[in-house]
C-alpha cells in the first residue's frame, strides 16, 4: 500500500531485490522487458481526448520527464517530425509502438496520429516511456540477457520517481486505469524474448506448457505478430487479482519451468 498524491494506492512492488536472473548462462532468453500503464488523471481515454488535450499532455509528459535523473536522464522525442527511417529503426529494434495497429484504430485511438504522440528514453534504451499509444503512459524498463531483477528494480525505481510527479488514475478495486481492461490492476507485463526451438516445434504444445503456468505467448514483434527467427514473447497473463510483485513472479517461475522443460527435451 502507498500513499500517492493524499490518495492510498494498493500496490505492492514486495521485495525487489529478491528477483533474479531468469537464464544466468545466456542460453535462452534475448532481453528482459518489464511495462506498466498509467492514465492521467484528469485526461479521457484515446477515443474522448482532443487535439488540444493530446498536445497539453505531450507538453506536460516532456516537461516532467525531463525532470528525471541519474539513469532514468534521457530526451523527449515527439513522432511528429520524427524521420521515418530513424522510427522504423525505433520499432525494428523493439524500443517504439508500431504504426496502424488495426485493433487502435478500431477502438478509435488513433485520431490526429501523430499528434501527442512521442517516446522518452535514456542514452541506454534500457528505460522508455511511451506517450499516447494506447495508455496515456507506458512506462518500460529492458535490457539484453535474463537479469529480470535488474530490469524490474529499474521499473519500480521510474514508476515510484514518476508517480510523485503526475497524478494518475486509480480506482480501489480496479487498480490503475488503462485503456485495454486487459490492463487493468497492477497493468505489468514482465516479458522475455526467448529461443526454446525443441518445445516451441509443436506451436500447440508450448502455448499449452505456457499457459500452464499463467504465461501469454506473443510473437517477436509483440501483440498479434508472429515469431521470427524462432523468437518468442512470453510474458504473465494475469495483471489483476494480485501484486506487482506476484506478476513478475509468475513470469519468473515460469519462465524457469520452461526452460527446465526444454532442456530435458
Ligand atoms: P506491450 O503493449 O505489452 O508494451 P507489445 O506486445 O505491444 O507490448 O510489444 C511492444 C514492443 O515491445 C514490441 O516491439 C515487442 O517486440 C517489444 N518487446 C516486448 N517484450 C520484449 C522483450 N522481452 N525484449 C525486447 N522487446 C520486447
Ligand atoms: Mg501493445
Amino acid at each position: 500500500m502507498a500513499l500517492i498524491h493524499g490518495i492510498t494506492v494498493f500496490q505492492d512492488f514486495g521485495d525487489v531485490n529478491s528477483v533474479g536472473n531468469v537464464d544466468p548462462e545466456g542460453q535462452f532468453v534475448i532481453s528482459t522487458r518489464v511495462r506498466c500503464g498509467r492514465s492521467m488523471e484528469g485526461y479521457p481515454f484515446n477515443p474522448c481526448l482532443t487535439e488540444a488535450q493530446y498536445k497539453e499532455m505531450e507538453e506536460k509528459v516532456s516537461s516532467t520527464l525531463s525532470g528525471l535523473e541519474g539513469e532514468l536522464k534521457g530526451t523527449f522525442y515527439p513522432l511528429t517530425g520524427m524521420a521515418k527511417d530513424v522510427q522504423q529503426k525505433l520499432i525494428d529494434d523493439h524500443f517504439l509502438f508500431k504504426e496502424g495497429d488495426r485493433f487502435l484504430q478500431a477502438a478509435n485511438a488513433c485520431r490526429f496520429w501523430p499528434t501527442g504522440r512521442g517516446i522518452y528514453h535514456n542514452n541506454d534504451k534500457t528505460f522508455l516511456v511511451w506517450c499516447n499509444e494506447e495508455d496515456h503512459l507506458r512506462i518500460i524498463s529492458m535490457q539484453m540477457g535474463g537479469d529480470l531483477g535488474q530490469v524490474y528494480r529499474r521499473l519500480v525505481n521510474a514508476a515510484t520517481d514518476i508517480e510523485k510527479r503526475i497524478p494518475f488514475s486509480h480506482h480501489d478495486r480496479l487498480g490503475f486505469l488503462t485503456f485495454c481492461p486487459t490492463n487493468l490492476g497492477t497493468t505489468i507485463r514482465a516479458s522475455v524474448h526467448i529461443k526454446l526451438p525443441k518445445l516451441a516445434a509443436d506451436k500447440k504444445k508450448l502455448e499449452e506448457v505456457a499457459a500452464k503456468y499463467s504465461l501469454q505467448v506473443r510473437g517477436t514483434r509483440g501483440e498479434h505478430t508472429e515469431a521470427e527467427g524462432g523468437i518468442y514473447d512470453i510474458s504473465n497473463k494475469r495483471r489483476m487479482g494480485l501484486t506487482e510483485y506476484e506478476a513478475v513472479k509468475e513470469m519468473h517461475d515460469g519462465i524457469l519451468e520452461l526452460i527446465k522443460i526444454e532442456k530435458s527435451l
